[in-house]
């Protein structure tokens, strides 16, 4: 973006205006939770001001009008992602979404279902493979599941160098794989997963292929179609859209053949005391009165995405990400955690800082108006692998300027002497 077009897109952020520490604030936690365009706010509040009202029933206009502007949200999304309407489930969030997934395949394996969802049932002896960089909310629902239907839990490593070990991933994927579950982006190192070795291993033993696309959303076209996954999943709240609304994409075969997650009204099409038969997706998952607001919301991010361009988008962030990566790398005492040099990256880097506690560093941040988050991220195994116990993660969005990464190398480049670890910068 040219630096005019920068500005007009920074106007779109009111929290950009505000102060911190009596500093500008500079927001790199975006990979945490993005900011809000004031279209995106103005989008909630207005259905509430001028539309609000339980969808898919009731006769009155209100009614009608909060289901057109539900159901175009759902469409809006499934452009974005180039899939169909029906393929589209609103969620909670991203982490709702991963256990409605598991879930619904621990359902199919207690024969709920019936013959449809038979071919999805886990059993001993099966095995559900997950890698060792996911975020908690992509680890810990398929550990359950494996404990319910007696599956085995395996995982692909990782490398010194933060990348998933292709060569190991061919051993651990095989004939008893029925689920891979993965990242698309590092939520700590940044780094894009190699979709397009990994993903044939698990298609070549009819494996399910479930896709984490929480940090690629923002920053790189969806395509989960081409990229032959099965499942996949993202948060609103990182895409520039509002907290309470996540999304499920799978394919129709796939959601039309899952026993449901979650059991109610909106969801069903007889109901008799014994039993009740259930409509096919998305309303299959959609039970109770949905995220009306937060969907109309998070169809108002997409399209201010779309009108940027996530093509631009990525190109512009590709710079702060050099940049950001570049000089940390050179800052004495900081690690950088993932430092694949054939991964391609988005703009998120976390490092540690040699004898500074992860907080205190954030600290020293924020004391400058510069918000990064610290901590394991949700990622402990891979912390663990990588030999941290914390990190600091500086990420950045579209407003993100090259003055505000200076600043941030400026400010990381001053932690480590102030603390008194050494370090050559004042
Ligand atoms: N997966 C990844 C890679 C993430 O970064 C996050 C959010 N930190 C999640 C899953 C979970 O997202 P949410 O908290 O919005 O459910």
């Amino acid at each position: 973006f040219t630096g005019a077009e920068l500005e007009a897109i920074r106007a779109q952020f009111p929290i950009l205006q505000r102060e911190v520490q009596g500093h500008p604030l500079v927001y790199l936690d975006s990979a945490a939770t993005a900011q809000k365009p004031q279209r995106v706010i103005d989008a909630e509040s207005s259905f509430y001001a001028t539309a609000n009202a339980a969808v898919h029933r009731g006769a009155h206009t209100l009614a009608g009008e909060a289901t057109e502007l539900y159901e175009d949200a759902r469409l809006t999304i499934a452009r974005f992602l180039h899939v169909d309407e029906n393929e589209v489930v609103f969620t909670s969030h991203a982490t709702e979404a991963l256990n409605l997934i598991a879930y619904a395949l621990g359902n199919a394996s207690l024969g709920m279902g019936g013959a449809a969802a038979a071919p999805y049932a886990l059993k001993p002896g099966d095995e559900i493979v997950t890698t060792e960089l996911e975020h908690h909310a992509n680890l810990i629902p398929w550990q359950e599941l494996a404990a319910r239907t007696g599956a085995t839990l395996r995982h692909i490593p990782v490398r010194d160098n933060g990348a998933l070990d292709v060569e190991v991933a061919r051993s651990v994927i095989g004939e008893r794989t029925r689920v891979l579950a993965l990242s698309h982006v590092s939520n700590v190192t940044g780094q894009v997963s190699p979709l397009a070795q990994l993903v044939p291993l698990a298609r070549a033993v009819g494996a399910l292929v479930v896709l984490d696309s929480c940090q690629a959303a923002p920053h790189v076209p969806l395509h989960p179609r081409e990229l032959d996954v099965d499942l996949a999943v993202f948060s609103g709240h990182k895409l520039y859209g509002p907290t309470g609304i996540g999304v499920l994409y799978g394919r129709a075969e796939v959601l039309d053949a899952l026993p449901p997650f979650l059991y109610g009204g909106s969801m069903i099409t007889t109901v008799t005391m014994e039993k009740a038969e259930y409509l096919p997706s998305p309303q299959r998952f959609e039970p109770g009165t949905p995220r009306i607001a937060q969907a109309i919301g998070l169809a108002e991010a997409v399209r201010f995405v779309d009108e940027l361009g996530l093509d631009r988008i990525a190109a512009s962030e590709h710079a702060v990400a050099q940049r950001l990566r570049d000089g940390l790398s050179v800052i004495p005492g900081v690690r950088l955690l993932g430092t694949d040099p054939a991964a391609p990256r988005v703009a998120l880097a976390s490092v540690v800082v040699d004898g500074v506690h992860a907080h205190d560093a954030g600290q020293f941040l924020d004391d400058r108006g510069i918000a990064a988050r610290v901590g394991h991220h949700c990622a402990q195994p891979l912390h663990r692998r990588l030999g941290a116990t914390a990190s600091l993660r500086l990420s950045a969005a579209v407003h993100t300027t090259a003055q505000e990464v200076e600043l941030a190398l400026d400010a990381v480049a001053g932690i480590r002497s102030f603390f008194g670890a050494g370090g050559s910068t004042p």
